[in-house]
């Protein structure tokens, strides 16, 4: 027998519209070229299940996961030959595995190159490094046989500084050209989201962005183009009265100033509420704002309810997710909210 958990005391809700607009506005930025989506981490923390579809109906028709243990569940939802996995195949398993799978490996050196030949080979990606010195292959090793040897998609390097106004961008950019007469391809890409706000010779054959797509703002140039699109919401467990003096919280670092109305909520750092956000920070209960105090908790935190005198136990709480503004105010990146919230909420 299998038991169907009861719904989740948290919720994150997506709005599939606000996605398939970002979409659409990046796929403007692109120009002429094709827009894909990066997909990774369970398309950055919101759901593959929710957000893929939407990618795909909006039009994208090529995605980017890092690990081959990501594959299968964007696969649920579009063709396997159109996954692209940036981390490449690192064993003859992962090259065997994609063979059987159908993703496509970016191939990031020339042991990866060797390995996705000796698997049997096929279409694959090329990802070279210009100057993030992270992963890829060196422009040096352009020449070499086993990457000559390569059936190439997509010939595809990566910026450091997208997100900056940075010479870095352009320098990046002319030596990616530099390399792309080196090598056959169908196909190139360099631009991530902030990429693709850099201007037309950016976009290359096919941009990639993720963040964006997701809410994200990663420069001033997406500010009105760009949707909010995770909702996250979480419920009241508990209503509690305490006295002035009484304290809250591990350490019992918040002492009541005055006799408090208190909210314990079903959110803590083990749902992306990490302590950074905890300073300052506020849920809302229709509009109105409840302070956190004392520390977060794995799995709670407190509010001072005063505020809000009707709050019942079971009440929904918005999660405040504006993107830019919690990442400038909790010292986070918009990445790591988005990244960090788990498995507990019930995605819909
Ligand atoms: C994650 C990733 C992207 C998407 O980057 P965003 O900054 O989220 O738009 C694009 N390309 C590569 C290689 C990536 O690793």
């Amino acid at each position: 027998m299998r038991f169907e958990p009861p719904p989740a005391t948290l919720r994150l809700r997506i709005d599939r519209d606000a996605l398939t607009a970002n979409w659409q506005a990046l796929d403007r930025f692109s120009g002429e070229a094709q827009t894909g989506a990066a997909v990774k981490a369970d398309c950055y923390g919101l759901g593959v299940a929710q957000c893929v579809p939407a990618l795909r109906d909006a039009g994208a028709a090529a995605f980017f996961v890092a690990h081959w243990g990501e594959v299968a569940a964007v696969a649920a939802h579009v063709s396997s030959a159109t996954i692209g996995v940036l981390h490449g195949v690192s064993t003859s398993a992962e090259a065997n595995f994609a063979r059987d799978i159908g993703g496509v490996p970016v191939i990031n050196t020339v042991r990866q190159a060797q390995l996705w030949q000796d698997a049997g080979g096929g279409l694959c990606h090329l990802m070279v490094d210009t100057g993030i010195n992270r992963i890829g292959l060196a422009p040096a090793d352009i020449g070499n046989a086993a990457i000559q040897a390569l059936n190439v998609d997509t010939l595809m390097s990566h910026l450091a500084c997208a997100e900056e106004d940075s010479a870095e961008n352009m320098r990046q950019l002319r030596l990616f050209r530099s390399i792309i007469p080196a090598i056959a391809h169908r196909r190139t890409s360099i631009s991530n989201s902030a990429g693709t706000a850099l201007g037309e010779a950016f976009a290359c054959d096919l941009t990639r962005p993720g963040l964006a797509l997701y809410g994200g703002k990663p420069n001033a140039g997406f500010a009105q183009h760009i949707r909010q699109v995770a909702y996250p919401q979480a419920a009241v467990l508990q209503i509690r009265h305490i006295a002035a003096g009484e304290r809250v919280g591990y350490n019992g670092q918040f002492v009541a100033p005055a006799p408090l109305t208190t909210a314990t909520v079903s959110l803590g750092y083990a749902d992306g509420f990490l302590r950074a956000r905890g300073h300052d920070a506020s849920l809302t209960y229709q509009g109105t704002p409840l302070p956190v105090i004392g520390k977060v908790s794995m799995d709670m935190i407190t509010l001072d309810a005063r505020a809000a005198p009707m709050l019942r136990e079971g009440d929904w709480l918005d999660v405040p997710f504006d993107l830019p503004q919690i990442a400038e105010s909790s010292g986070l990146s918009q990445y790591e909210l988005l990244t960090t919230l788990g498995h507990r909420f019930d995605r819909a």
